[in-house]
């Protein structure tokens, strides 16, 4: 092992692989740490993997990297005790190149994708924790590690070390996550035969279903519950932010088991076997809460820089391109051998005029609007349920006698001018 790498880099999930991948790709010395026993081991993903941002990375990806299903269906349920009022789009051609999305299990994804890095000429060292960043005269200029002997350096370490990255804290780049800037969500993977997941989701063996579950899987709390179509398992789980689980006093394990046990979700799990419980926290905090990204010799990637936009699931796509961003900054500054913040602040650039700021800006009130307005969640959704059940029982009530009802129903606690402005509000939050 040299003594000095060009690159560092702290965590193989999707954001420090991407990195690593890239900067090994075009010639650079990287050394790619991870704590867990083999990239992948400790990492938790509701798993829908997006196209378009991997194939940046490794064009045609889908050709050998172990995925699960195209998913040719996106479904949005919106639960209360015994209805759901449910949404979807289908679309054959997501199930055909180039493909959309893919669902995929994280545990054999990272572990061939950071394969590719190393592939590349990255060096990977499982089972190491880094413990602190080495900083000289102000400088990041290595990491250090829990291994004997376990100092090295480099000219750039990238931080791609997931939400609770302890090494920016340590840095000072940001405070301690805030209970509303994180959402705890727990799930398992469930074994079920794929025919019985074919019949039970109308779809064949190479198509799959992503469902996202609203209102009464989350008791009303800000948040979701989903369900997706592996090859021959189910995941399913639930999360809130972390402030909600508070204020309404859940425990997540048990939220879990209700949204199992929810009528309207049961049949789709009747019979699978949970493989593996997995609990992890997801940054929600949004455009306000991104921390500093560059200082002198470091860069900060994915999750640790809180790049995950909430309101589209998307959180492994804009942890790929960061790191890809990182690793041509990095390439940038070799040409000058100059790895000041100055230099790097590039990458800070890139990440606000790529899709990443502008989606994150979009939505930069969402969660705290949607948090401090629990009507959305709470009173909401049972409403539409109850206007559809009311709508479509036929009871011999006059169509227009059942509309004004509906109306009521809405207008009745806050009235028309209440209602008026909720709908202003939720269309100003994500316009
Ligand atoms: C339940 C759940 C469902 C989700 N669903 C989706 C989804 O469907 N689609 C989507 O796009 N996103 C989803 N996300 C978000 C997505 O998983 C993350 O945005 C993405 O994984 C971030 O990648 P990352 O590389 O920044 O961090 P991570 O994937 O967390 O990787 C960090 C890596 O760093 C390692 N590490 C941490 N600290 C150290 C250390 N000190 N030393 C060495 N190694 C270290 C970890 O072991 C890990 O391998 C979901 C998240 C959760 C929790």
């Amino acid at each position: 092992m040299p003594e000095k790498f060009d690159v560092i880099v702290v965590g193989a999930g999707p954001a420090g692989t991407s990195c690593a991948y890239t900067c090994a790709k075009n010639g650079l010395k990287v050394l790619l740490i991870e704590r867990g026993e083999f990239p992948g081991a400790k990492n938790v993903m509701g798993g829908i993997l997006y196209r378009k941002q991997m194939e940046e990375i490794i064009p045609e990806f889908w050709k050998e990297a172990p995925l699960e299903r195209p998913v040719v269906e996106q479904r949005f349920w919106f639960l209360d005790k015994e209805s759901m009022v449910t949404t979807s789009y289908k679309a054959l051609e997501w199930g055909k190149e180039p493909f959309n999305n893919f669902t995929v299990l994280r545990a054999k994804f990272d572990k061939w994708f950071a394969s590719k890095a190393v592939e590349q000429g990255a060096v990977l060292i499982n089972e190491t924790v880094v413990l602190e960043c080495i900083v000289e005269d102000g400088k990041v200029v290595g990491v250090r590690t829990d291994r004997p002997d376990g100092d090295v350096y480099a000219d750039v370490v990238v931080l791609a070390d997931g939400v609770n990255s302890l090494l920016a804290k340590s840095l000072g780049f940001h405070k301690e996550w805030k209970p509303e800037e994180v959402a705890l969500t727990v799930m398992e993977v469930m074994k079920l035969p794929k025919k019985v997941i074919n019949e039970r989701f109308n779809v064949n063996d190479d198509q799959g279903v992503s469902v996202e579950i609203f209102g009464d899987s989350t008791k009303g709390a800000l948040g979701t519950a989903f369900l997706y179509t592996n090859k021959d398992s189910l995941n399913i789980g639930v999360g809130t932010t972390l402030s909600g689980m508070i204020k309404k006093k859940m425990k997540p394990y048990e939220l879990l088991e209700y949204v199992k046990e929810h009528p309207m979700i049961k049949p789709y799990i009747d019979g699978a076997e949970t493989e593996e419980y997995l609990a992890h926290l997801i940054p929600e905090g949004g455009y306000n809460s991104v921390p500093k990204l560059v200082g002198d010799g470091v860069i900060v990637t994915g999750d640790a820089a809180q790049l995950v936009n909430a309101i589209h699931r998307e959180g492994s796509n804009m942890a790929m391109t960061s790191g890809r961003l990182a690793a041509e900054t990095i390439m940038r500054a070799k040409e000058s051998e100059d790895y000041s913040e100055r230099t790097l602040d590039y990458y800070r650039t890139a990440i606000y005029d790529s899709f990443i700021g502008k989606d994150l800006k979009k939505y930069k009130d969402a969660t705290h609007v949607f948090e401090e307005n629990p009507q959305y969640f709470e009173q909401y959704i049972p409403l539409m349920n109850r206007a559809m059940g009311t709508f479509f029982t036929v009871d011999g009530t006059p169509k227009r006698e059942k509309q004004s009802k509906i109306i009521k129903s809405f207008t009745g606690k806050n009235g028309r001018l209440g209602v008026a402005k909720d709908l202003y509000r939720a269309w100003r939050v994500v316009k």
